[in-house]
């Protein structure tokens, strides 16, 4: 192992900031022995903060109608080959209670940009949520919203919002989104969830179309003035029908160093294996837990409807349908010494 990059890595690890030569050296030399010790020092510090245990959310994905055109995305409004479907509330309510008889704490409702799921909307159905669930975590990730619209997300009850960023970097943002959207108001809407007081995820795909490595050097430096509770990246799947349907997929590589890296840079960040991982590695979950991510979320939308939310192709489904599922997660949890953890996790401060 060189002794430079050890050193970096040990750096890192200790809470020093790195320059950007350090950064570009960690993204693109490691060898594979290096990239181990990283991982190693990344689970560590992941099990000083939360243990051996492993966070379990209950993701609904309640729309897969979208009013945005996002190059990368399945569901983006003008593939007419995607099929569409909303959740109605009492559909969305079923859900949480199928989950909540599992043991889970923490419902994360996500979908596309639905002008049918309105603001209004969506504050009756957390409500309505609160209101049966007064000590569940309720995360939503429906796009973005005006600040006033946050604001009555939080004061009807969601505590915690995940809007990935994308990209830093703003050429590469119009890469992979039309001319009307815009990588400063997403930044904007970030800074105004945590002003509000959710806990605020991002996060970005590794590996599409345009990245370089100098972007996500970027990325980096945005999160750390983001500083965020939760950090969501996969790799890019190319989803047929969309601009990109030809593009090559992100690395799996990849995604596991950025999740190691990200770990030693944040310690109490709240970091999923991502089912964009898991559907081009069978054991992606596996290895991105052996990296430092410490949340998964399994799927509990309702089967008849899961397909349809195909952001991209062969979409896995870490399925939560059965308690049998969950029982198998576990065992595959206790293969690599880990268990899951069914409380809320919170991001502890
Ligand atoms: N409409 C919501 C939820 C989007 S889906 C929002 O805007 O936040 C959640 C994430 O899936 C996106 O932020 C994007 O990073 C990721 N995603 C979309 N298409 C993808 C693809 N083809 N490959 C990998 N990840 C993708």
């Amino acid at each position: 192992m060189n002794k430079t990059h050890i050193n970096i890595i040990d750096n890192l690890a200790d809470g020093n900031g790195l320059s950007k030569e350090e950064w570009m050296c960690l993204l693109t030399s490691l060898d594979f022995e290096e990239r181990q010790y990283l991982h190693d020092k990344a689970v560590a510090v992941a099990k000083e903060h939360y243990g051996n245990g492993v966070f379990v959310r209950a993701l609904i994905e309640i729309s897969s109608y979208c009013k945005n055109n996002c190059y990368y995305c399945g569901i983006r409004c003008s593939n007419t080959n995607a099929q569409r479907y909303r959740l109605s509330k009492e559909e969305i309510l079923n859900c949480c209670g199928v989950a909540a008889s599992f043991g889970f704490n923490t419902f994360v409702l996500q979908g596309g940009e639905d002008p049918k799921q309105t603001p209004e909307w969506i504050v009756d159905v957390v409500k309505s949520i609160r209101d049966l669930y007064p000590d569940k975590a309720i995360t939503l990730s429906v796009g973005e919203c005006t600040e006033e619209a946050y604001k009555a997300f939080k004061d009807a009850g969601a505590n915690r919002f995940l809007l990935r960023h994308e990209t830093r970097n703003d050429a590469h943002y119009s890469h992979l989104h039309p001319s009307n959207m815009s990588a400063k108001n997403r930044r904007e809407c970030l800074f105004t969830l945590k002003k509000l007081g959710f806990q605020t995820g991002s996060g970005m795909m590794i590996g599409s179309p345009g990245q370089t490595d100098e972007h996500l050097y970027e990325d980096i430096k945005f999160l750390e003035e983001l500083n965020p509770h939760m950090i969501g990246i996969g790799p890019f799947v190319p989803a047929s029908n969309t601009p990109f349907e030809k593009e090559s997929r992100g690395s799996v590589e990849k995604t596991i160093l950025m999740l190691s890296l990200l770990r030693l840079r944040f310690p109490k960040v709240l970091l999923p294996a991502t089912t964009a991982l898991a559907t081009l590695c069978q054991d992606g979950m596996e290895r991105a837990i052996l990296a430092g991510a410490n949340v998964v979320m399994p799927n509990v939308s309702p089967l008849e409807q899961r397909k349809k939310y195909s952001i991209y192709d062969n979409k896995k489904s870490t399925g939560a349908e059965s308690a049998q599922q969950l029982s198998q997660l576990e065992q595959r949890l206790n293969a690599i010494g880990y268990h899951i953890d069914y409380t809320r996790g919170d991001y502890k401060y």
